[in-house]
């Protein structure tokens, strides 16, 4: 049936009755069509039409919206429902174990399975358990070509503990890490879990922003700014309703420290965002999650629940006349909705695309009114201060960045994974101290650090002390990830898969990125076959500067640093990638 017959034809019932289980609010248009999608394996053009009829939305902006998600499948449903699904990471740490080979593999293997699809997705935030993939919406990993058959099986691969510190490690946010079970909150309690809030609760709002000012906590999803100053600008608003979002999004590859910090403490979590909601005059919180973190997603509900009846949460919290409470949102698949204004969009029910700013959340956030928006990370840093004080956080570093922060050391180390430490740790003692060294037969060659949109560096960096400032230095710490590559990895190839991430994740609001993205990619292709034309260093240059300039947001703007850090710290192997 055509999308203009369907309009003469009564709503489908069922669709109608999805439909009103949501209260037939617009905003829920994503969590409805993945609700169909789970009950028929996709949403046909008819349903959204249908869907969008029974919301009284336009069915071409609910199209827009649907066709954003990337795990919203539009594709032709399945003639067999019980179908099911590999789909296979690609993301940097994947590719360098071998996904891309792997793939390929299991799709020869599973060629006359017609049972099983076999599918490639960005970064899954598995890093730690490379190469991984979702096998019906679990998280698997690692996996390999010969491990396939026990995919099929439910299997979910092996994970890794972070349960006791490694030798020079410094815990705040991972000190209760294998010391409390996270799915009961009378484990947590035990282990002090919300000291800080109780704390708070007797204490001025205005004091509470000044601590966590005084403790010098900057945001730790990688933009550094401090956390008590965009505290202060969500108090200073008067305007009701305030809203706290968490931001759990977590797309970036390499990035993976907030599922391991909801998965070993989500109580942390929540009572940051609670004293935080305390201290701005906010009483609903909101953890914005990313789909695929659907484990995780239940965890924090089942916390949730259980900080209601312990009276964490809710009405009159702890009989202190203080109201606040959380719900968790998950995300359908797009990196963008990390952006903080896109987030907001995205939880209104649009396209998660960035909006212009200013104006900035705090002043015009979700629905127009006062948000504050921080990482997990973040809040999680904040029970501990609120118990222990701000110079006591500050005293935690001996570099020019107060506090802790959480490290990924991933690639060709013995010790792949994750680790807490003060500021001003350098990428040797990251390699060396925390990542067990070099593998057995490499050597280092070159790292992409802080994420995807990190420096690529070579070991002239090795000795620069790392924070938020370092950036000045060559080397970024972003969200605190290191990729380490020995001498069988080209830059030129790495810098390719980082290319293609940007350009499949780019939203395609604005014209530089979204073109410059896939010209940019076009050249890092041929490059990496050695066929590069003799002015594609400074096209690629060019356009890398031209995006960080014209961008609308930090996606298209960031492209320049590993753009940039991979051309000026690899010349030779850049000009060796040009046809002669
Ligand atoms: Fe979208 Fe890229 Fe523009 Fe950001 S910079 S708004 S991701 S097109």
């Amino acid at each position: 049936m055509s999308v203009k017959q369907s309009k003469f034809n009564p709503i489908n019932p069922e669709l109608d009755e999805l439909v009103q289980k949501h209260h037939r609010n617009p905003e829920a248009l994503v969590d409805i069509l993945m609700e169909r999608q789970a009950q028929r394996g996709g949403v046909t053009p008819t349903d959204i039409t249908d869907i969008a009829r029974a919301l009284k939305i336009p069915p071409s902006s609910a199209f827009g919206i649907a066709s954003f998600y990337s795990m919203i499948n539009l594709q032709t449903i399945p003639a067999k429902f019980s179908e099911h699904e590999i789909s296979v990471c690609d993301g940097p740490v994947c590719w360098l174990a071998g996904s891309l080979e792997l793939q390929k593999k299991i799709k020869g293997l599973l060629a006359e399975n017609t049972d099983w699809r076999v599918t490639r997705t960005s970064c899954l935030g598995l890093c730690d358990r490379a190469p991984a993939a979702l096998v019906d919406n679990n998280q698997v990993g690692p996996i390999g070509a010969d491990s396939y058959h026990r995919l099929l099986n439910g299997w979910n691969g092996a994970r890794h503990s972070y349960s006791s510190p490694l030798s020079g490690e410094v815990r705040v946010m991972l000190d209760k890490a294998g010391k409390i079970d996270p799915g009961s909150i009378e484990s947590a309690l035990i282990h002090d879990a919300y000291c800080g809030l109780s704390k708070t609760l007797t204490r001025e709002p205005e004091s509470v922003i000044q601590e966590i000012l005084q403790s010098g906590l900057t945001g730790r999803g990688g933009a550094g700014f401090l956390v008590g100053k965009k505290w202060g600008f969500v108090a200073e608003n008067k305007k009701q309703p305030k809203y706290i979002i968490c931001n759990a999004d977590e797309s970036e590859p390499l990035i993976f420290k907030d599922r391991i910090l909801i998965e070993t403490n989500p109580h942390q979590v929540l009572e940051g965002m609670a004293i935080a909601g305390y201290a701005t005059g906010a009483q609903h919180g909101i953890i914005y999650i990313r789909g695929e973190y659907k484990k995780q997603a239940r965890l924090l509900e089942r916390a949730i629940s259980q900080a209601r009846i312990a009276g964490w949460l809710g009405t009159n919290i702890q009989e202190r006349n203080f109201d606040f409470d959380i719900h968790v949102h998950k995300g359908a698949g797009a990196y963008i909705c990390g952006e903080e204004t896109a987030l907001i969009e995205s939880l209104e029910g649009f396209r998660g695309e960035p909006r212009l700013r200013p104006p900035y959340p705090p002043t015009y956030g979700y629905k127009g009114l006062p948000t504050l928006v921080n990482n997990v990370e973040s809040f999680a840093a904040v029970p501990a201060i609120m118990c222990n004080g701000a110079s006591w956080y500050q005293s935690l570093s001996d570099w020019r960045t107060a506090g802790t922060k959480i490290y990924m050391v991933l690639g060709h180390v013995n010790r792949p994974g994750l680790f807490e430490a003060p500021f001003g740790v350098t990428l040797r003692q990251i390699i060396n101290d925390f990542g067990g060294g070099m593998k057995d037969g490499s050597s280092f060659h070159f790292a992409l650090t802080g994420g995807a949109a990190g420096t690529i560096v070579s070991d002239r960096y090795l000795d620069v002390r790392i924070d938020f400032a370092s950036t000045a230095d060559g080397v970024s710490i972003g969200a605190g990830a290191f990729l380490i590559c020995d001498q069988t990895v080209s830059p030129v190839d790495l810098l390719k898969v980082v290319m293609h991430f940007f350009r499949v994740e780019s939203c395609g609001k604005c014209t530089p990125c979204r073109n410059g993205t896939r010209r940019a990619l076009e050249i890092l292709d041929r490059l990496s076959e050695k066929k590069g034309a003799s002015n594609d260093l400074e096209e690629l240059s060019r356009l890398a500067q031209v995006m960080r300039t014209t961008s609308i947001c930090g996606l298209g703007q960031s492209v320049s640093i590993p753009v940039n850090s991979a051309l000026n710290n690899f010349k030779a192997e850049f000009n060796t990638a040009l046809l002669t």
